[in-house]
């Protein structure tokens, strides 16, 4: 038993959805209240308008017409899914329904479809108490296109119902599934519809499914195994444990390299040390111990001079 949603959070819902929405006039309060139950809230009703041109549209479904006073619907999702809000509160859209449909849609008990109505204006259950609804301009007659905006809109504002109601996509129907006397909306596939605001409420409110990030869901992780971790790197295989190990990672190998260049440097500038004081010795008459002597004492300054440049102790 959920009561309705106020026209605030209405409002949040549709926007954190990426709905673009327009107020039109005293919305809020617009309603036919007074006339009968508004609540519980069980569900959400898509309809088409049977009209051209999206002011007049606009126009008609605020105001309604002398047989049925409006507001006609909650909002309108024009052609470029701009979703218009011209009342809040009941209704004049669902009219008379079936009550098993109820049941099935308050249950969300239904496979793809909600069992065919068999009743309707005449002799079915008041809807407009317990459906949200949203008039589709759209000519109805079966040829008029449902442009990809208006169609996108359709889609985000039945999700943000469900979202903000905890419902899954079978609290929306048409309502052809409502009620025995109606054809709307005509071509739109309903479990299609459904289908599609399923998809959307697996995402969070502001997924925009057209501007999908190619590298989204990718982590910092992933780029850097995808570079440093293949199966073409192992490590050196002098390299102890490492040399067999087939997800050695690069860093390391480069670790690996610097260490070795570091030694070889040592190494190089010891033998250098070493050959400049053998050359210091020739023809000095020098025993062997001193000219040993005299070269290790040169290693050792290269070494520590060396040391000292490279900051390693
Ligand atoms: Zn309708």
């Amino acid at each position: 038993m959920a009561a309705p949603l106020t026209a605030d959070r209405l409002l949040q819902a549709l926007r954190a959805e990426g709905v673009r929405v327009v107020e039109v006039g005293n919305w809020r309060t617009h309603n036919r209240n007074q006339k009968g139950a508004w609540g519980p809230a069980n569900g959400s009703i898509v309809h088409h308008t049977v009209t051209k041109g999206t002011a007049s549209t606009v126009a008609m479904v605020r105001d309604g017409y002398a047989s049925l006073p409006g507001p006609l619907c909650h909002g309108m999702i024009a052609k470029d899914g701009r979703v218009h809000l011209v009342g809040w509160g009941r209704t004049n859209h669902a009219g008379g329904g079936d009550p098993k449909v109820l049941d099935q849609v308050v249950a969300e008990s239904y496979s793809s479809r909600p069992t065919p109505p068999t009743k309707g204006n005449s002799n079915g259950v008041d809807g407009n108490a317990h459906f949200y609804g949203w008039e589709c301009e759209n000519l109805g007659d079966g040829k008029d296109p449902w442009p990809t905006a208006q169609y996108d809109a359709i889609v985000r504002v039945q999700a943000a119902l469900c979202r903000a109601h905890k419902w899954s996509a079978k609290s929306v129907i048409g309502h052809r599934e409502w009620s025995a006397d109606k054809v709307d909306p005509r071509g739109i596939d309903m479990p299609g519809l459904r289908a599609d605001v399923a998809e959307r409420l697996k995402h969070p409110a502001n997924w925009n499914p057209n501007e999908e990030d190619p590298m989204a869901g990718i982590t910092k992780k992933d780029i850097f195994d995808a570079v440093w971790k293949t199966d073409a790197l192992a490590g050196p295989t002098d390299a102890g444990d490492h040399g067999t190990n087939p997800t050695w990672q690069a860093q390391s190998i480069l670790k690996d390299m610097q260490a070795r260049i570091r030694s070889m440097d040592r190494r190089m500038t010891a033998q250098t040390a070493a050959i400049t004081a053998l050359a210091g010795q020739v023809g000095t008459g020098a025993d062997t111990a001193t000219i040993v002597a005299a070269v290790e004492a040169a290693i050792e300054h290269a070494v520590i001079d060396l040391n000292m440049h490279t900051k390693e102790t």
